[in-house]
């Protein structure tokens, strides 16, 4: 059974780089017909807040990210911690050290100055049967004593990668590390190892930046006797700019994407792009891409964020998109605006009108704003546009717009009538008439914005700029 999870700590929003490694682990789950589960390891109390737990719901739910278990609570699993710590303790696997935090700044001082990798140096690490006896100090007054987890001191701890490939480090090259604070409080790297085993996770899917975790982790699952699970480590995210990824390329929640008017099926489609690829394809639905998802196909290098490609792929989508659905969008974004779009029932053809002509939803909303509401136009926009002769055409225009049929070919003979006997070109009226009726002397085919306005909101628009 493949199941795999996503353990955000709850320190911030949910961030381009959280949104990949949730959106991979959980199209590997569905690709296997798994189980996703998510995992909010908020046991750093003083960085996280629930806030950014909520953040970090949010952008799984707008992404569609859904998760078959979950959301576990680390901090709501003490006890089972506690309790893997005390057999630990039984078992000799771990053990009680009691090193004041001054003792081991003199300890890091000292081997600092003999140019030595600071670590802890085992003076409260008891001796095993096979090993010479080593007598240990009295414990000290006063001090309550962290667990350290007695890691194998020599051999090599190894995994196959499942981006990275075979990765390899020597024991010796890590320390005993405290497992549980003084105040009994366990830390990360065991919490996560405990999560992992009792969620019974096969695939562990996260950033690079975990990598120097991995071997203490797979330590401490040897030493409990828990099967290992697959690890594979994404490479990062480098912004627009080939740097790390900044708040000025990519590093922003995924939330103000959905502020910024992006879809979230392009967000997820551009994601789904960075680092992996499946031969040509950039355009996918995630039922495609959950279809077609393989750890092999991710790249070990790292993937760099693109403003533009995201831009284009929003576009798309919103070309394709269902034009009662964007109206639905629509009608919240306005409402975000203190604009109550209800009235205006024809939304949806607004929509047809306009969405392969922008490049976000925002600015859909803006468009469709001057539909719902007659918006003055700018003065200067009435004083250029709105000169004697055009007034005149649209005095006739009016005229015969009060019983033609309201269709866009019969609208568009009603405004050639009115051009040939105003001796006007097209532009010359039709520009006029977009300030009029929208505002703006940008729209799309005039006959088709007239047809969708409908004949009430054309001449109420019409008289009052005329009056
Ligand atoms: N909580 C860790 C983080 O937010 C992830 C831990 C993991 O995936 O193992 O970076």
């Amino acid at each position: 059974m493949i199941r795999t999870r996503f353990a955000p700590s709850p320190t911030g929003f949910l961030h381009i780089g959280g949104a990949r490694t949730a959106l991979f682990s959980w199209a590997y789950a569905r690709r296997h017909g798994g189980t996703f589960i998510l995992r909010i390891e908020d046991t750093d109390v003083a960085r996280s807040t629930p806030e950014a737990v909520q953040a970090i719901l949010d952008g799984m739910d707008w992404l569609g990210l859904d998760y078959d278990e979950g959301p576990y609570y680390q901090m709501q699993r003490m006890d089972r911690y506690k309790e893997v710590i005390r057999q630990m303790l039984a078992a000799g696997t771990a053990y009680l050290c009691y090193t004041s935090p001054e003792e081991l700044e003199a300890m890091r001082e000292a081997q600092r100055a003999r140019n030595e990798k600071p670590r802890y140096d085992g003076r409260w690490r008891p001796s095993l049967a096979n090993e010479p006896v080593k007598v240990l100090p009295d414990p000290p007054a006063g001090i309550l004593p962290a667990v350290r987890f007695r890691n194998p001191a020599d051999g090599m701890v190894a995994w196959n990668d499942l981006v990275k490939g075979r990765i390899s480090i020597a024991n010796a090259e890590l320390d005993d590390f405290v497992i549980a604070r003084g105040d009994g409080t366990p830390t990360y790297n065991f919490c996560v190892v405990v999560d992992d085993w009792d969620m019974k996770i096969s695939h562990v899917i996260r950033g690079d930046d975990h990598v120097n975790n991995t071997p203490r982790q797979i330590n401490i699952f040897k030493a409990l006797g828990a099967p290992l699970p697959h690890y594979g480590h994404l490479s990062m995210i480098l912004g627009d700019d080939g740097q790390k990824l900044s708040k000025r390329h990519g590093a922003v929640s995924v939330m103000q994407y959905e502020e910024e008017g992006y879809l979230p099926e392009a967000v997820l489609n551009y994601l789904a792009r960075l680092g992996w690829s499946h031969g040509d394809d950039e355009t996918f639905s995630m039922e495609q891409f959950c279809a077609w998802f393989e750890l092999d196909h991710i790249t070990a290098s790292a993937a760099q964020f693109n403003t533009e490609k995201l831009n284009w792929l929003n576009a798309h989508y919103l070309k394709q998109a269902d034009d009662a659905r964007l109206a639905e969008e629509t009608l919240r974004r306005l409402a975000r605006q203190g604009v109550d779009g209800r009235g205006f029932t024809d939304l949806p053809r607004v929509m047809a009108l306009y969405k392969g002509r922008v490049a976000n939803l925002n600015e859909l909303a803006d468009a469709a704003h001057a539909f719902c509401i007659a918006l003055h136009p700018a003065p200067e926009l009435v004083q250029l546009h709105l000169t004697e002769p055009v007034r005149a055409a649209l005095r006739t225009l009016s005229a015969k717009l009060a019983d033609v049929a309201w269709e866009a070919p019969a609208l568009s003979l009603a405004i050639k009538e009115t051009l040939a006997g105003h001796a006007m070109k097209m532009p010359q009226l039709a520009i006029p008439l977009r300030v009029v009726l929208l505002g703006q002397p940008q729209s799309p085919a005039i006959d088709a914005v007239l047809e969708v306005l409908g004949r009430e909101r054309v001449q109420e628009r019409i008289g009052r700029l005329l009056a």
